[in-house]
């Protein structure tokens, strides 16, 4: 794409009220403020935003998740069943439609599940399912720092649905591991601590904590290689505290702050029994069907991506073969966009653009505000016409940490992943 027909939309300056992360993210233009609690993601941001979700789903589908969409929109009668309504924490969204109806803007979709299937799912031999969907939630919060907390914002959220404990038991194993699976491919830091199980509901949960500076939730970690142990004021162990040892691996503990990007539920029969979805069993009795429920911040992953990676110069995507989070993967960059440097510049990028090339072509930017937009977009590798392109005929490959090499220009595509 070129840089004059894309609508970028990078700036100098960020409110400086917002943190670094948030600032950072308004500077690359990847988000816009519509409001306290509301944002809006530019084109390079949904690129973004987009990214992040591929990788979710691509992990879900590998354990066989089935991918759903339930309306946003609710009447008040499922709610009631449950006995959620006006008890989410008073940060439900209601109102009554034109004919006096009362609904609401779902915060949640353990009762749409439910509804979903109700009917549908008659017999054991109808289970486990695991149905998954990612779409807006909305929940009347305070709004705190950016994408981390919000009016409205992406979920990706998963139910599991089983006719037996042990297939829940199995089942929120399986969604546990995608999900470790899932933030190792994303390149952050985390840890997992059990939690209290508040408006959801049920037996046991667990958060999975991204560690960030800019995090709300204090937290506990294990210092350890490979140990995920984590802690916080709504897990069991409340009174572990920093410098203590950990009690999965016997290394020390420290303490800071973080930010929950994902929370895994076993709902037990909580919503089932409320509701009434039985099941036949093999012994002709009938049983409550058994629910997990799975959560995945994907704005908050956003932020946790920015705040982890990013440098000096702006944003930083984790680079790799199976995580391609960048708005675009390649830049090209000409010294000056004219004469043999534009020919050849916009030759390369008739031949490896496929929509993730960003070829800056804007005449009156300098090549030093071609380097920073380049980085401050996190964009993983450059391709620079200069003088050394003038002299030899090989083009300069940079990666945004800095590494360089020289290639000559015919062999420019073999070498560059796009
Ligand atoms: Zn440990």
């Amino acid at each position: 794409m070129r840089r004059t027909d894309v609508l970028l939309c990078t700036r100098r300056e960020a409110n400086s009220r917002d943190s670094e992360t948030v600032q950072l993210a308004q500077r690359a233009g990847l988000i816009r403020q519509f409001g306290s609690g509301l944002y809006a993601f530019t084109p390079s941001g949904e690129r973004v935003r987009q990214h992040v979700i591929r990788i979710v789903t691509t992990e879900l589908n590998r354990i066989g998740g089935q991918a759903v969409d339930l309306p946003q929109l609710q009447y008040r009668p499922i709610w009631e069943q449950s006995g959620r309504w006006g008890n989410f924490e008073d940060e439900m969204f209601t109102f009554e439609n034109r004919d006096g109806q009362q609904m609401c803007l779902a915060p949640s979709h353990e009762e749409g599940i439910v509804h979903l299937v109700d009917g549908i799912v008659r017999s054991y031999e109808d289970l486990p399912v695991l149905l998954y969907q990612v779409g807006k939630k909305h929940r009347d919060d305070h709004p705190r720092n950016g994408l981390l907390r919000t009016k409205e914002f992406t979920m990706k959220d998963a139910y599991s649905l089983h006719a037996s404990d042990e297939s829940l038991d199995t089942w929120y194993e399986r969604v546990r591991s995608a999900y470790v699976r899932i933030f190792d491919r994303l390149g952050i830091e985390f840890v997992v601590a059990d939690a209290d199980n508040s408006v959801m509901g049920g037996a046991n949960s667990e958060e999975f904590i991204a560690l960030a500076d800019s995090g709300t939730v204090d937290v506990r970690w294990c210092t350890g290689d490979e140990c995920l142990f984590g802690s916080t004021d709504e897990s069991k162990e409340q009174d572990i505290a920093a410098f203590d040892s950990c009690p999965d691996c016997g290394a020390q503990l420290t303490a800071g702050e973080g930010i929950e990007i994902g929370h895994v539920f076993k709902l037990g029969t909580r919503y089932s029994d409320s509701i009434g979805l039985h099941v036949d069993t093999a012994d002709e009795t009938t049983t409550a069907v058994r629910m997990g429920s799975y959560g995945i911040g994907i704005d908050r992953l956003i932020h946790t991506l920015i705040e982890q990676h990013a440098d000096e110069s702006g944003c930083r995507w984790p680079a790799s073969e199976t995580a391609r989070i960048a708005p675009f993967e390649v830049s090209i960059i000409p010294l000056d966009y004219e004469g043999d440097l534009k020919d050849t510049a916009d030759e390369l990028h008739r031949t490896l653009d496929s929509g993730s090339v960003l070829l800056f072509d804007d005449a009156t930017q300098t090549i030093g505000e071609r380097f920073a937009e380049s980085d401050l977009l996190g964009i993983p590798q450059k391709v620079v016409l200069g003088n050394h392109f003038r002299e030899t005929n090989e083009v300069e490959i940079e990666t945004r940490d800095g590494e360089t090499r020289f290639v000559d220009v015919g062999s420019v595509t073999e070498r560059l992943r796009t």
